[in-house]
């Protein structure tokens, strides 16, 4: 268990499109398991493989911070009984529903809420580590959670979402993070 370095916006591989996982091995649990450390030290609620450099179709959720009546469902295994942490291997949105409006952020963008407006049905299906088919539905802040790092797996960012006023409103914001990305 190890925490990465979180990449920030300006990267290029945040922009990629992740690659399906095609094996459930040990690297991709200790990939997961680094994630996980690293979202908590993050104080993050969820993380994208991309976001550490794999460009894998992996994300985790740190359920512990998402209140339980935001859950409509949820089958299968979680990541070793740990029911606070959530690893989606292959994950797929099969069912959106509704609207809202809130602010987001993202750990790749440090400091930076913004107001996007998401689904506020969202259920994903996926497999854990071991390849065991997983489904979870949430709504409000654990629907958004849920799609916004099913984003990341398709190189869409959550400031792709703006509007082009507000994007100019931010553009000095921005440069400054892809500086500080390119600086190290
Ligand atoms: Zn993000």
């Amino acid at each position: 268990m190890a925490v990465r370095s979180i990449r920030i916006y300006g990267d290029p591989i945040l922009r990629e499109k992740a690659r399906p996982v095609e094996e459930t091995t040990a690297a991709l649990r200790r990939l997961a398991e680094d994630m996980i450390d690293t979202m908590i030290e993050a104080e993050g609620i969820g993380l994208a493989a991309p976001q550490v450099g794999e460009t894998v179709r992996l994300y985790v959720v740190n359920l512990g911070a998402i209140s339980p009546e935001l859950f409509q469902d949820r089958r299968g295994p979680s990541l070793d009984g740990d029911p606070a942490h959530l690893a989606l291997v292959n994950p797929r949105v099969v069912k959106q529903e509704g609207a809202q409006t809130g602010d987001e952020g993202c750990l790749s963008f440090p400091d930076l809420f913004e107001k996007v407006t998401r689904p506020e049905v969202v259920r994903v299906e996926a497999t854990d580590l071991d390849g065991r088919p997983l489904e979870i539905e949430g709504s409000g802040l654990l629907a958004r959670v849920l799609i916004h790092e099913l984003d990341h797996l398709e190189g869409t960012l959550f400031i792709d979402y703006l509007s082009k006023f507000r994007l100019q409103f931010l553009r000095t914001r921005l440069k400054k993070l892809k500086a500080s990305s390119q600086a190290g």
